[in-house]
């Protein structure tokens, strides 16, 4: 997956993913990234959430609207949000992987239950503050 999520200066968001699909995966398979709820979502009320990880669970947990819900609905910060939905909801499914998303603050969250997850973050003059890889 290469992801991407973002907060301009009036506190609009947007995600977007880009995905090769998963290893071995059956013709005309589609995944989480393009479904929008799924494996990318921005809403400017609550965060921007993009994706990765064993799309069947993403789809079936509806991952980056269900944080964005958390937030609006019941008043979660993005990182509980990210948390309940990545480290309770979608492992008691049986689904790996995780998220990046950012809020209409521009507090940011890396969330994964994976072994890891490739990540950095850039700042509002483009400059790399922090990555893992
Ligand atoms: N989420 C993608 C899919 O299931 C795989 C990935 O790029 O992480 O198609």
């Amino acid at each position: 997956t290469v992801g991407a999520v973002a907060c301009d200066i009036n506190g609009n968001l947007a995600a977007g993913t880009s995905t090769g699909g998963m290893t071995n995966k059956r013709f005309a398979r589609i995944g989480d990234s393009p479904v929008i709820g799924a494996g990318t979502y921005a809403n400017n009320k609550t965060c921007a959430v993009s994706c990765t990880g064993h799309g069947e669970y993403f789809l079936r947990a509806v991952v980056s609207h269900d944080i964005s819900c958390l937030m609006e609905y019941k008043g979660l910060s993005l990182q509980e949000a990210c948390n309940v939905v990545i480290k309770d909801k979608l492992v008691k499914l049986g689904g790996e992987g995780g998220v990046i998303a950012v809020d209409a603050l521009g507090n940011y969250q890396f969330c994964f239950n994976s072994a890891g997850m490739y990540r950095a973050m850039r700042n509002s003059e483009g400059r790399e503050e922090i990555a893992y890889y």
